[in-house]
C-alpha cells in the first residue's frame, strides 16, 4: 500500500467534501484499492473496505493514529491514540457467508448500508442491515422475539467471520461513567486525516505561491522535504 500523493490528496478532498459518508467511504476505497473495478466496490464486504482504508491510513499517516469514538450513552467524543498493533490482522480474502438456523447471510456491504441509511437509531439500523444481508429474506421468521434471537446469533457469527466490518471498542466514558461498546468509524477517521492534511497543504501552497510566484502543480511536484525547506525560509 502506497501513501497518498499530495496532488491526489487534494483532488480526493475536493471530490469527497460534499458527499454522504457512505459515498465518501467508497471514494476512499477506490483510492485504497485501485485494482478493484469501481462498479464492484459497493458490493464488497465492509470488512474488506475498512481494512483497505486502514491500510491506506497507516501508509499515509503512520501506525500511531489519532482516533475518536462518540460515547453511545451521552454522545461525548472520546479521543485516544490507536496503534496498528491493537487491531485485528488485516484480512487477506473476502469473508464467506455465514449460515444460522439454515438461513444464509452475506457479510454486509456498502450497498446494504445505503439501504438502511434512513433508520432512526443505530439499533434499528443494525437489525435492518442483518435483514438486508439475508440471502433469502422470505425465510426469516416473522415472530419478533424469534427474529430478534436469530439476528443476535447472526451478528455474532458475522463478527467472528469478518471482524473488520464493525470494529467495536469497549470503553468507559469519563463524562457520563457508562461502560459501553462503540464502533470505530474507520472511513470517518481517514477522512478527518485527509481533510486536515489537505487544509495544511493548501496553506503551504498559498504561502509558497505568494513568496515565489510558483503555480500549484509546481509546488505539489516538490518533495515533502523540499517543500518544508522552502517554507522554513519563507516563515517570518
Ligand atoms: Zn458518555
Amino acid at each position: 500500500m502506497a501513501a497518498i500523493r499530495p496532488e491526489r490528496l487534494l483532488s480526493v478532498w475536493e471530490q469527497g467534501a460534499r458527499r454522504h459518508p457512505i459515498d465518501r467511504a467508497l471514494l476512499l476505497y477506490a483510492l485504497a484499492a485501485p485494482e478493484l473495478p469501481v462498479d464492484q466496490l459497493a458490493d464488497a464486504p465492509l470488512g474488506l473496505r475498512n481494512a483497505a482504508l486502514m491500510a491506506l491510513r497507516q501508509a499515509s499517516f503512520g501506525r500511531q493514529l489519532a482516533a475518536w469514538v462518540d460515547c453511545p450513552a451521552c454522545g461525548e467524543r472520546l479521543e485516544f491514540t490507536l496503534d496498528a498493533a491493537d487491531l485485528p490482522p488485516l484480512p487477506s480474502a473476502a469473508p464467506a457467508p455465514v449460515e444460522v438456523a439454515g438461513i444464509r447471510f452475506q457479510p454486509p456491504t456498502s450497498r446494504h448500508l445505503a439501504q438502511v441509511v434512513a433508520a432512526g437509531d443505530p439499533e434499528t439500523a443494525a437489525r435492518q442491515l442483518l435483514r438486508a444481508s439475508a440471502v433469502a429474506a422470505a425465510d426469516l421468521p416473522t415472530d419478533a422475539a424469534v427474529l430478534g434471537a436469530l439476528l443476535d446469533a447472526v451478528e455474532a457469527a458475522l463478527d467472528a467471520a469478518d471482524p473488520w466490518a464493525d470494529l467495536a471498542l469497549d470503553l468507559q466514558c469519563p463524562a457520563c461513567g457508562e461502560a459501553s461498546e462503540a464502533s470505530l468509524d474507520i472511513a470517518g477517521l481517514l477522512w478527518d486525516d485527509i481533510d486536515a492534511h489537505a487544509r495544511a497543504l493548501l496553506d503551504d501552497i498559498h504561502t509558497l505561491a505568494r513568496a515565489y510566484g510558483w503555480t500549484e502543480p509546481e509546488i505539489l511536484a516538490l518533495s515533502d522535504a523540499r517543500r518544508a525547506a522552502y517554507l522554513e525560509r519563507v516563515a517570518p
